[in-house]
C-alpha cells in the first residue's frame, strides 16, 4: 500500500508545483506523508459535500483541483467554514492535496482532458510556458586563470543547466591591447602592444543572479578592465502551458458544436451557452478549463473558430464575439470544464499504483449554479 508521500511524489512529477502561478496555493493542505493511503477521492472543489464523501468512503486522500485556503490564514478554528473542513479531514485521517494552476498547464493537464472530451486532436498549448530566462556571459581571461574564474562564476550561480553545475564552454585565442598612460595593467607595459593567450569562457546566467555573477567575475578576474559580453537569450518553451488549441475531425456549425460540448461534459443545471453566428463553421477550437476568457485574443491569433471556457463576462464577450471578430465564445461552466481532468488523473493513478490503490472520482456536481429557469416563452404575459 503506498504512503501519502509516494502519491505526492508521483503527483508532483505530473503537476510540478513550480508551474503554479505565484498567487496560487498548491500541494499538501493537511495530512501525514508517512501514513498509508488505500483509497483516494478526486473532486474539483474541497467543499462539505466532497469532504463528506471522502470521509464516508473512507478515503485517506482527497485530491482537489481548487485550493481550500487560497488566501493566507493565521489559524484553522473548527467554527470557521474552512477550518471546520480541516478538522473533519484530520479527525478522519484524510489528507487534502491540491493541484491547481500547476495542473492547468501540465501535459496532460486540465485543458488536455477538456479538449479530448470534446473530441479535439493535434493539441498544443495556447499560451506556452517558457523556461526561466537565462543570459549568456562571454568573458575573456588569460588561459592560466580560466579554471579559477569558472569556479568563481559557478559559485555565484552561473553555469547551472538542469541537474548540472559549473557548465562552461571554452576556446583559446589571442587577446591584444595597449595599456594607456593611466592604466595599471596586470600584464604588459604602458604604450606597448601586448598579446596574451586568452580563453573565451561562456556560461549561462539566470537573470536573478546577474549582479552577483558580474561582481564575482570582476573580483576573480586578474585584469583591471574585464572584457565581457552579456547576451539575453530566447527562453525555450517547455512543452506545457495554459489552454489548448486543437482540431475537430470534421468542422460543424456553431449551434451543433455547442450541443456537442453540452453532451460531452458533465451536466450542470444551466447547460452551455455561446456567443457567435450559429451557422459559423467550427473546426479549430481553443479550450481552457475554468476562467479562460482572458485567452480570447490568443485563441483568435491561433486561428481558433471558437473558445470553450467559463466565467465569461458581458462586455468582454460583446467585444470579442458579437462584434464580428470571428471567434465564437462558448461558456460551458467552470466546474464542467475542469471535471474531465479528474477522470484523466484517476486513470493515471490506477495505471501507476495498480490494485494497491482504490481511486474514485466524485460525481457530485459542485457547480454553485444549481437552479435554472428556462427563458420566458415569447408571447407570455409580462405582468
Ligand atoms: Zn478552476
Amino acid at each position: 500500500m503506498p504512503l501519502l508521500g509516494d502519491l505526492i511524489e508521483v503527483l508532483e512529477s505530473w503537476f510540478d508545483p513550480r508551474w503554479a502561478e505565484s498567487w496560487d496555493a498548491v500541494g499538501l493542505v493537511c495530512g501525514d506523508s508517512m501514513e498509508p493511503v488505500r483509497r483516494v477521492l478526486l473532486a474539483v472543489d474541497p467543499v462539505p459535500a466532497t469532504v463528506g464523501e471522502a470521509i464516508a468512503a473512507p478515503a485517506q486522500l482527497l485530491l482537489t483541483h481548487h485550493p481550500l485556503l487560497l488566501t493566507p490564514v493565521h489559524g484553522v478554528p473548527a467554527d470557521d467554514p474552512k477550518g471546520g473542513l480541516i478538522h473533519r479531514l484530520v479527525r478522519a485521517g484524510c489528507a487534502l492535496f491540491v493541484a491547481h494552476t500547476n495542473a492547468d498547464v501540465a501535459d496532460s493537464g486540465v485543458s488536455d482532458a477538456l479538449a479530448r472530451r470534446i473530441g479535439l486532436d493535434h493539441l498544443r498549448p495556447l499560451q506556452p510556458l517558457t523556461a526561466p530566462p537565462l543570459d549568456k556571459l562571454v568573458v575573456f581571461v588569460p588561459s592560466t586563470e580560466a579554471g579559477r574564474l569558472i569556479d568563481s562564476l559557478a559559485a555565484a550561480g552561473a553555469g547551472r543547466l538542469g541537474d548540472y553545475e559549473r557548465c562552461a564552454w571554452s576556446s583559446e585565442g589571442l587577446g591584444t591591447f595597449v595599456p594607456g598612460a593611466a592604466a595599471r595593467p596586470a600584464i604588459g607595459r604602458t604604450g606597448e602592444i601586448e598579446t596574451v593567450v586568452e580563453t573565451r569562457v561562456e556560461m549561462v546566467v539566470p537573470r536573478g543572479v546577474r549582479t552577483a555573477v558580474l561582481t564575482a567575475m570582476r573580483a576573480a578576474h586578474p585584469y583591471e578592465q574585464v572584457a565581457y559580453d552579456l547576451y539575453p537569450t530566447i527562453a525555450p518553451e517547455i512543452g506545457v502551458g495554459l489552454g489548448r488549441v486543437g482540431q475537430l475531425s470534421t468542422a460543424q456549425p456553431l449551434a451543433e458544436f455547442v450541443d456537442r460540448v453540452a453532451q460531452s461534459l458533465p451536466a450542470t443545471a444551466w447547460g452551455v451557452r455561446a456567443a457567435g453566428d450559429p451557422q459559423a463553421l467550427i473546426g479549430t477550437v481553443a479550450v481552457c478549463g475554468g476562467s479562460g476568457g482572458s485567452l480570447a485574443e490568443l485563441a483568435r491569433d491561433a486561428g481558433a473558430d471558437a473558445l470553450v471556457t467559463a466565467d465569461l463576462k458581458h462586455h468582454a464577450t460583446l467585444e470579442a464575439s458579437v462584434e464580428r471578430t470571428g471567434l465564437a465564445l462558448v461558456d460551458a461552466g467552470h466546474w464542467s470544464t475542469e471535471a474531465p481532468w479528474l477522470d484523466d488523473v484517476a486513470r493515471r493513478l490506477r495505471d501507476h499504483f495498480g490494485a494497491e490503490l482504490e481511486v474514485a472520482v466524485s460525481r457530485q456536481p459542485t457547480d454553485p449554479w444549481n437552479v435554472h429557469a428556462p427563458p420566458r416563452r415569447s408571447g407570455a404575459p409580462t405582468e
